[in-house]
């Protein structure tokens, strides 16, 4: 029996996180945890809920009876909030800008990081998102840290709003992703910053398949380092 590694995925927005954490978790028989669709979908329930971002006593009540669940439907992922299927209305643009504000709310970020221990702990997982080699699993076995220049970010994150039939425009999206990652960058806590451990990938001029090549081989690598227990 191989031993059940935690491998962090963090960067940026659009630099391909959700595709290689999804097809890596396929190869390797892992769970994958899209923690980016966690705070999503706090800031799907705030909008509905008329919450301020700043509101951190609402946000704390809203989170303590919060139920998320990742489910697997007809090959698709899907993200349950409170038994309803979200999967959709947490990636408009609109909740995509609230999310960055919702998330730099330490009691948000309390509540979910707690959560996400709770369902990495064991192993067998990959998680993606922007502080999970630096916060949530510091000691995690295998971290990647996946960067693209804002340009390729922001022609990706267009690709799949309109894939996903939402019109937008390119540089209004471009601008938009480079927006959420100054915030999330300086906010105070937990920004988005690269592990000192984690290796760096810049993924400006790969396929999905030469970075999804290197990064099993990396799990590979450290797998044989833990003798195959
Ligand atoms: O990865 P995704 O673009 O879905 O993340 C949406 C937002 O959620 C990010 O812009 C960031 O503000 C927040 N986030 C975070 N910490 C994580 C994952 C996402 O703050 N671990």
């Amino acid at each position: 029996m191989s031993r059940k590694l935690i491998v962090a995925i963090d960067g940026p927005s659009g630099a391909g996180k959700s595709t290689l954490s999804k097809a890596l978790a396929k190869r390797t028989g892992y769970i994958n945890i899209d923690t980016g669709a966690m705070y999503r979908a706090v800031a799907l329930l705030a909008h509905r809920q008329r919450i301020d971002p700043t509101d951190e006593q609402a946000l704390q009540r809203l989170c303590s009876s919060l139920v998320i669940e990742f489910v697997r439907e007809a090959g698709q992922e899907r993200v349950l909030v409170n038994g309803e299927d979200v999967s959709r209305q947490i990636r408009t643009p609109e909740i995509s800008r609230l999310t960055a504000k919702v998330a730099a709310c330490p009691v948000v970020r309390d509540a979910l990081v707690r959560l996400q221990r709770k369902l990495g702990q064991a192993g067998g997982v990959v998680l993606e998102g922007r502080d999970i080699g630096t916060v949530v699993f510091p000691h995690a076995e295998v971290k990647f840290f996946l960067s693209a220049s804002a340009e390729e970010r922001g022609r990706r994150r267009h690709e799949e709003l309109r894939a996903a039939g939402v019109a937008v425009d390119l540089q209004q999206t471009i601008a938009e992703v480079e927006a959420r990652d100054a915030a999330d960058s300086i906010r105070e806590h937990a920004p988005l910053k690269c592990a000192e451990d984690a290796v760096v990938i810049d993924s400006t001029q790969m396929s999905i398949d030469e970075v999804l090549e290197l990064m099993t081989r990396e799990i590979a690598e450290k797998q044989q380092s833990f003798g195959g227990e």
